[in-house]
């Protein structure tokens, strides 16, 4: 996911969905890689990140179908300190 260049999964931080502060459905860093259900991987870091955010790859790579205001990445992107 994001730059998509392959790497070994101990370089990648698992994500999932799970909730944020509010309750509503996003992609939460499992860096235990412990989270049941689907599962993507992505470099821990901000480029990586953004990429994937630019490509929209969460919601497709978790096969994410919700409807509402969909999935935000925001517990994602404070975990990778990200400025978005
Ligand atoms: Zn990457």
């Amino acid at each position: 996911m994001g730059c998509r260049a392959r790497a070994a999964k101990a370089e990648l931080l698992r994500v999932t969905v799970g909730s944020d502060a509010d309750g509503h459905p996003a992609v939460v860093p499992d860096p235990e890689a412990t989270a049941p259900g689907r599962g993507a991987h992505l470099h821990p870091t901000t480029e990586c990140y953004e990429l994937a955010v630019r490509r929209r790859a969460f919601a497709r790579a978790l096969r994410f179908a919700g409807k509402g205001p969909g999935l935000t990445s925001a517990p994602l992107a404070e975990h990778l300190g990200a400025d978005i």
